[in-house]
């Protein structure tokens, strides 16, 4: 089977007791076994549910795994994987990673004796160089949020590889749709759910992927025994959008190639940034390691503060909000949203600004879009 085919069959055999076509909320927290030692396959829900077990089956199959897990939100799945650590471990992160995950790490993690260093995601060389004995993950995310810089998967995979830690890759920008990371040597795979593979703003979720069965059991036995377990109803919505993932990428990365282009041509608009341009830094390695270009596009609006406000404010169709991934656009303000909790230099460094705009494209009508920022730069 192919991508959209398995997105809508895989997991999702006929309901075996009623014939019904679509997967069952079983809405249900344990099950009855059949004798003494002999349970018919689920026990107890925080374990497994049905409906969970569908959504994780047709998730595995669409990044080329043979295992995942849905976590309760991204952030349980980052988690579920930094479980692997123990104090005196060491991660090389790539610098620019979403911003919950860095909280994470320092906050949480770093407290806990685990050590982290960060390096310029952009050049492979860098992660080889930050390397230690006692480093046992490499941590990337391409592209990248808001700026969408992207990691080269297959060198630093190699560098994992030859050094034998293990490699984990953030798809949540890309979706599998565009990009597959476990067929580039990419050893675990996480994603905040509640973005492109829901993909309708309407539910937190998140997964962890891999092929290697031992790390597999690692992350499975912390869930279970920590609990960040996702209830039917929320994997039953999730299973639902996955099924349109494909035909909604395309339609999120036309659009999102329109307005790139769209904004390349205004005066008021500079540094547009979207791996699908020419002008993109890493044009050719986006062309090289993905299928297609998502849907985040970043620019610095010309002026200051009041023609910020005057450009979102006069937005209609691209709502001013937090997030990405939904099927509407989105306009936020990194300096001020995602990106608030770093002081201004650590911003800069960041290379985000005042001005830095990003936007989440949905799938609504190309030209509705580009007549709704067509007027809001006319505004300002
Ligand atoms: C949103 C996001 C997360 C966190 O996921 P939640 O579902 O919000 O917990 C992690 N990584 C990336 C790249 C994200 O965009």
């Amino acid at each position: 089977m192919r991508f959209s085919t398995k997105a809508i069959r895989v997991g999702q055999e006929p309901d075996s007791a009623t014939g019904s076509i679509i997967v069952p909320v079983y809405q249900a927290v344990n099950y009855v076994f059949d004798d003494v030692g002999r349970p018919r396959g689920f026990e107890y829900s925080r374990t497994a549910n049905p409906t969970r077990t569908a959504f994780e089956e047709c998730l595995a199959s669409l990044e080329e795994a043979r295992f995942g897990t849905a976590f309760s939100s991204g952030m349980a799945a980052v988690d579920g994987v930094l479980s692997l650590l123990r104090p005196g471990d060491h991660v090389v992160s790539a610098r620019h990673i979403y911003g919950g995950t860095s909280r994470l790490f320092e906050a949480v993690y770093r407290p806990r004796g685990v050590d982290f260093t960060y390096v310029d995601g952009t050049r492979p060389e860098a992660f080889s160089e930050a390397l230690r004995p006692n480093t046992q993950l490499i941590w990337i995310e391409t592209p990248a949020n808001p700026l969408l810089q992207l990691v080269d998967v297959g060198a630093v995979a190699g560098i994992a590889r030859e050094h034998g830690a293990k490699l984990v890759a953030d798809n949540t920008f890309a979706s599998p749709y565009f990009q597959r990371p476990l067929t580039q040597g990419v050893d675990v795979i996480v994603h905040s759910t509640t973005k492109y593979i829901s993909g309708h703003s309407d539910v937190i979720g998140g997964a962890v992927l891999t092929s290697d069965e031992s790390l597999h059991e690692r992350i499975r036995f912390y869930q279970n025994a920590a609990g960040a377990v996702p209830g039917p109803w929320d994997c039953w919505l999730s299973l639902r959008g996955l099924k349109t993932l494909a035909v909604r990428m395309r339609q999120h990365a036309a659009n999102a190639q329109a307005v790139a282009e769209y904004l390349t041509g205004h005066p008021k608009a500079q540094e547009i940034l979207y791996p699908g341009l020419p002008s993109h830094p890493q044009h050719e390695l986006a062309r090289r390691q993905m299928d297609g270009f998502g849907a985040i596009v970043s620019f610095r609006l010309k002026g200051g503060a009041t023609e910020v406000s005057r450009f979102i404010k006069t937005l209609k169709i691209f709502l001013f909000a937090e997030s990405l991934g939904g099927v509407e656009s989105l306009v936020c303000h990194p300096a001020t949203m995602s990106h608030a909790g770093l002081t201004p230099a650590e911003r800069e460094q960041a290379g985000i600004t005042d001005q830095t705009i990003r936007l989440s494209v949905g799938i609504e009508d190309t030209e509705d879009l580009l007549e709704d920022l067509d007027r809001a730069l006319q505004a300002c």
